[in-house]
């Protein structure tokens, strides 16, 4: 369980001792890439954790790399800029050919490739992904793919992409389900020729982009798996990135409610400390009781992904409510700070911005909400 990973977390928050508050304040500040703690990260290994050994990784269970991610969150530091890469990897493990695995994994595993860029979600389609309209159009030995992806995170410091796109007309598809394929793309061949990646400005660092294919060539043998079950594809690796996800906010919400507390018992105002306040003290153990129950949830649906079940309740369940729980301790602990919880230099406004993304991507609340309503508590679909 992910408890017992105490070894993996105290490696972990060593490494993070090297990249303090300052270097993640300079790169917000610069909208910039951390390439050396993403270069730290992989030499150490903890990158290539869910990679199996004999492809070069540590082939640790999903717990081992949750407790990494986590880590990394509680230590101030942030994944985003290559969590990416230990979920992606799993659709190339899971449906890829033999032949793609050699190709690709040992080089992820060593550091010599990144896998991070992830292309599902599109302007128009936004959160209905069938209704996707980049295409890919077979021609002899090649794809030729046209289209469109918005907020493909990492692509610029990415050399693969794991891209969903059209193969068959929706209109000659069973289901709107059927027809989509993933291509595993090598980007570096194409990159401003036939694909082009503009950055997006967020309001956090975060590395995203839009990306543009006009006729770009992806040989047939990048195919993963077979043509026209690319969602099902996609969907199979859902529990796993939102398991991931979800601990890093609980990772975030441990940071916010470490730095209330510290706080809280330090700063005197009206020559006692504002902790001994309850109106200082309840919103943090409320905030610590809503980590602790998410944090339960995220042991109960890794649990049950490791005994090789379909944890899609659970795993849905913890992301949301570990991303109202780091939301909440981030609320908690400005409010705490006073005026002080807007300087940068105190870095709670940037971990605050940081974690707000978690109720909106990889899936928004609703979408969660809607998954419980229809798929576990049995009412009509609503879309
Ligand atoms: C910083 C960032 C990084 C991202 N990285 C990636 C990435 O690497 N790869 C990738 O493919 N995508 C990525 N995304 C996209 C992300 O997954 C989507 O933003 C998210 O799934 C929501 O989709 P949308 O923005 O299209 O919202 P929309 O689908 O336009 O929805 C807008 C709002 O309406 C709600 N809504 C929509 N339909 C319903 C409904 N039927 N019932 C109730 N409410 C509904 C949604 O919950 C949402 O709140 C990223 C997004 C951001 C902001």
């Amino acid at each position: 369980m992910i408890d017992q990973h105490k070894d993996i977390r105290d490696a972990v928050a060593k490494l993070c001792a090297d990249f303090p508050p300052e270097y993640w304040r300079g790169l917000d500040r610069d909208r910039a890439y951390p390439e050396e703690f993403v270069g730290a990260l992989t030499a150490s290994g903890f990158l290539a954790a869910l990679i199996p050994e004999e492809y070069g990784g540590a082939g640790l269970g999903l717990s081992a790399a949750a407790a990494i991610l986590e880590e990394i969150h509680h230590q101030g530091a942030n994944a985003g800029a290559c969590h990416a890469q230990m979920y992606t990897m799993g659709t190339v493990l899971r449906h890829g050919s033999a032949a793609q695995k050699e190709a690709y994994l040992p080089g992820i595993a060593e550091g010599a490739l990144r896998l991070q860029a992830f292309g599902v979600t599109e302007p128009a389609a936004g959160t209905d992904t069938t209704a996707i309209r980049t295409t890919a159009r077979r021609e002899g030995d090649h794809y030729i793919v046209n289209g469109q992806k918005i907020w493909t995170s990492r692509a610029e410091y990415s050399d693969l992409m794991v891209l969903l796109c059209r193969t068959t007309p929706v209109e000659d598809c069973a289901k709107k389900t059927d027809g989509l394929s993933v291509l595993l793309v090598d980007m570096r061949p194409v990159k401003d020729k036939s694909l082009t990646i503009r950055p997006i400005r967020t309001m956090m660092n975060h590395a995203t982009t839009e990306v543009f294919f006009d006729d770009m060539e992806v040989p047939v043998e990048n195919l993963v798996g077979e043509a026209g079950k690319g969602f099902r594809y996609v969907l199979s690796g859902m529990n796993a990135e939102r398991i991931l996800i979800a601990a890093e906010c609980i990772g975030d919400a441990k940071w916010f409610l470490d730095k209330a507390t510290a706080y809280a018992r330090e700063r005197k105002v009206f020559g006692r400390p504002i902790g001994q306040n309850q109106g200082i003290q309840f919103p943090i153990a409320k905030a610590y009781a809503r980590m602790r129950a998410a944090e339960l949830m995220l042991h109960r649906a890794i649990a049950l992904y490791e005994a090789g079940e379909n944890p899609g309740e659970e795993a849905n369940m913890a992301k949301m409510l570990a991303a109202e729980a780091s939301w909440e301790a981030g609320e908690a602990c400005l409010q705490t700070h006073g005026g002080f919880g807007f300087a940068e230099e105190f870095d709670i406004e940037r971990k605050y911005r940081e974690t707000r993304l978690y109720q909106v991507a990889p899936i928004s609340t609703n979408l969660i909400l809607s998954y419980l309503s229809e798929h576990v508590l049995d009412m009509p679909r609503s879309y």
